[in-house]
């Protein structure tokens, strides 16, 4: 009987890895698929506000890929994404999203003043990456670059062959601004401070959620906008889903916000309704 127990256990353990294998290998032909089709049907980008902490106004919005299965479900990133990572999709689905991305900034022009866009370590270690970059800003005329941020991670730096900072400057060298993300997540964020030319500072929303209750908290942004600030980036608070927490942002002067308190991630037909009007479709003023 113990034996039996044993090879029972056994098979259990075959059939988990079984079912992942499957699961990866049918992730990675969903994506596939996904690309090879309509991918601005199946691969949709939504926009999550980023706003002014002092007055809550619309600054810029973070571009979030998600993916619709042929079934008609919606996944989140966390779902494709390791996978794209994993077989180098990566590459052909972050180019889709830049580009889908700004060209929703251009439609909005003079109602969003900027489009945050995350970039794998993969992608960033890319030889066509720069080029890529390039082409897409010049798909735009007119686009000031300087209004296209890109999101990295830490960990672009690790394990890499490529030297991140050298490819970072050529990326800031098109006009585009850097920003990292999740930052003081990683295990070197001064290094990374240090070493990366960024203009944005990503506070993880570990260190935001709660942040009024919490005075070690309350001390580490203080402290990490104080460095912002003397090293000239700006910094966006990421989490922020308490009017609490927004308040203690504002008295310390957090530059901007981003969380479910301003909104969720949305389509892009929702998002543009979060828009102020623009300049020339403002109705006139009545005479009071
Ligand atoms: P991220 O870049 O840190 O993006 C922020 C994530 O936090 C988003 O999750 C967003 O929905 C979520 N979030 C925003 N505000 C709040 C809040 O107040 N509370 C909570 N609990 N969560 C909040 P999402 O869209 O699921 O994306 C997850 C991650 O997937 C992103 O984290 C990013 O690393 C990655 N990702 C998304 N789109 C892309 C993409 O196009 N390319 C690449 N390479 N990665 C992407
Ligand atoms: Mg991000
Ligand atoms: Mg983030
Ligand atoms: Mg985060």
């Amino acid at each position: 009987a113990a034996k039996r127990a044993g090879g029972h256990r056994l098979q259990v353990f075959s059939d988990e890895m079984r079912v992942a294998v499957k699961e990866r290998i049918a992730a990675e032909a969903r994506l596939r698929a996904a690309l090879a089709g309509d991918r601005e049907a199946a691969l949709p980008v939504w926009f999550q506000p980023i706003v002014n902490t002092a007055t809550g106004r619309i600054v810029g919005a973070e571009a979030l890929v998600r993916m619709f299965t042929p079934e008609g479900n919606l996944l989140g990133p966390g779902h494709f994404i390791p996978a794209a990572e994993e077989t180098g999709l990566i590459v052909a689905l972050g180019e889709h999203v830049l580009r889908l991305a700004v060209r929703h900034l251009m439609a909005w022009k003079n109602q969003l003043p900027y489009i945050s866009v995350n970039v794998s370590p993969r992608q960033l270690a890319e030889p066509d990456f720069v080029p890529m970059v390039a082409a897409v800003l010049a798909e735009n005329p007119g686009l000031d670059p300087s209004r296209v941020v890109l999101e990295i991670t830490e960990t672009a730096l690790l394990g890499s062959s490529v030297d991140v900072r050298e490819r970072l400057e050529s990326i800031k060298a098109l006009g585009v601004r850097v920003a990292l993300d999740d930052f003081g997540t990683g295990y070197s964020s001064l290094t990374w401070l240090q070493s990366v030319p960024a203009d944005v500072v990503k506070l993880d929303r570990s260190f935001v959620a709660g942040l009024a209750a919490d005075p070690r908290k309350s001390s580490i942004i203080s402290a990490v906008l104080w460095l912002a600030r003397s090293l000239n980036m700006t910094v966006v608070a990421e989490g922020v889903e308490d009017p609490e927490d927004w308040k203690a942002l504002q008295a310390a002067d957090c530059p901007s916000c981003q969380g479910y308190l301003f909104g969720r991630p949305l389509p892009a037909s929702e998002f543009e309704l979060m828009l102020p009007f623009p300049e020339t479709a403002r109705p006139r003023q009545l005479a009071s």
